[in-house]
């Protein structure tokens, strides 16, 4: 299927919501690793989310060059090209983008949105993240405010966060007294603040003890009970139509339970990024261990060319990261959900 449009990426949102399972967002970094989630729903027959991060985009684009727009953009040309081919919907999207980091990500990326919508092309990416848990909440809502006027006109839709996911992300560690726990006054104030804006529609990442990269189980104390209370105060607010979409970051680690009771409460796209990364990898070591005197050159001998070969290593990574796609699709409860069956 071609990269979801507007419409359909909102079906999609919708069709989780009511059917209580979550799309998993897998940050890729390259062709093979954008493959991989490509194969990976496919195989599971469901949809997803592609992203790409600040440090993702960078990378993608030559470590001569690091430029973390030119990435993205060339990332998301490539699944545009190849998702025809793959029966399944994907959406396109940008990860944490911090206030300082605007004008060198999103804004570049919505103006090519811009120009190809002038030009009669569909969008490049479907949605974009703008990260201002660091800032106070007034000035990370009013930058959110000018960001949703902007991508409205252009049927783009708006992650935000609320409070501090704890842990690691390209660099950005939150400080140890950071607030992982949003409050319900905050998000009725995301509420006041973007749910007048019309034709629009964001996501909403309200932190409840989420912390990034891996951690071990008991270390941090995830709470998606503060999801509900969230969830319950903006409808006794707003009413019923002003209830959040959802999104669970730092998730890796956490338990099936938390996993299903976040997405009781209205998660319907959980991130996914350490776990892909480790399964990708993994593939790699097993390979390089166990063909270790074919991928080196040892004692004078020439090594084994077909062990050597990226080829061969990144294809087992590009399965590997595949498997562990359609586990987290399995574990948000989507599999054979797509709606390209329906
Ligand atoms: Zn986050």
């Amino acid at each position: 299927m071609p990269v979801a449009d507007y419409t359909t990426y909102c079906k999609m949102l919708d069709r989780a919501r009511e059917n209580r399972f979550a799309y998993p967002a897998i940050n890729v970094t390259s062709l093979t690793t954008a493959n991989a989630v490509l194969k990976g729903l496919a195989e599971s027959r469901s949809d997803g989310i592609i992203q790409v991060s600040t440090g993702g985009g960078a990378f993608a684009s030559g470590s001569s060059v690091k430029d973390m727009a030119l990435g993205a953009i060339s990332i998301a040309e490539h699944v545009h090209r190849v998702a025809d081919r793959y029966p399944v919907y994907v959406a396109l999207h940008t990860d944490h983008c911090q206030a300082d980091k605007l004008d060198r990500f999103v804004l570049p990326l919505v103006a090519e949105t811009e120009r190809r919508r002038a030009a009669g092309l569909p969008n490049l990416f479907n949605s974009h993240m703008f990260d201002g848990s660091a800032l106070p909440l007034k000035e990370n809502l009013d930058i959110a405010v000018t960001l949703l006027e902007r991508f409205r006109k252009s049927e783009l839709i708006l992650e935000i966060e609320t409070g501090v996911v704890g842990g690691e992300e390209d660099g950005i560690k939150a400080e140890a007294s950071a607030k992982l726990y949003t409050t319900p006054e905050d998000t009725l104030e995301v509420a006041r603040r973007l749910n007048g804006i019309e034709d629009a529609r964001y996501l909403l990442a309200a932190t409840f003890g989420n912390v990034h990269g891996v951690y071990k189980p008991g270390h941090v104390k995830l709470k998606p009970s503060i999801l509900n209370d969230c969830q319950e105060a903006v409808v006794r607010a707003y009413g019923e139509q002003a209830r959040f979409d959802l999104v669970f970051h730092g998730g890796s680690g956490s338990s099936p339970s938390e996993i299903s009771e976040a997405i009781c409460y209205g998660v319907v796209k959980m991130n996914i990024d350490t776990d892909t990364q480790y399964a990708f990898t993994r593939a790699i070591v097993h390979h390089m261990l166990k063909n270790y005197d074919g991928v080196l050159k040892l004692n004078g001998e020439v090594g084994n060319k077909q062990a050597y070969d990226p080829r061969t290593y990144l294809a087992l990574a590009e399965a590997s990261m595949a498997e562990r796609v359609k586990k987290a699709v399995a574990d948000l409860g989507g599999t054979g959900s797509t709606l390209f069956a329906a």
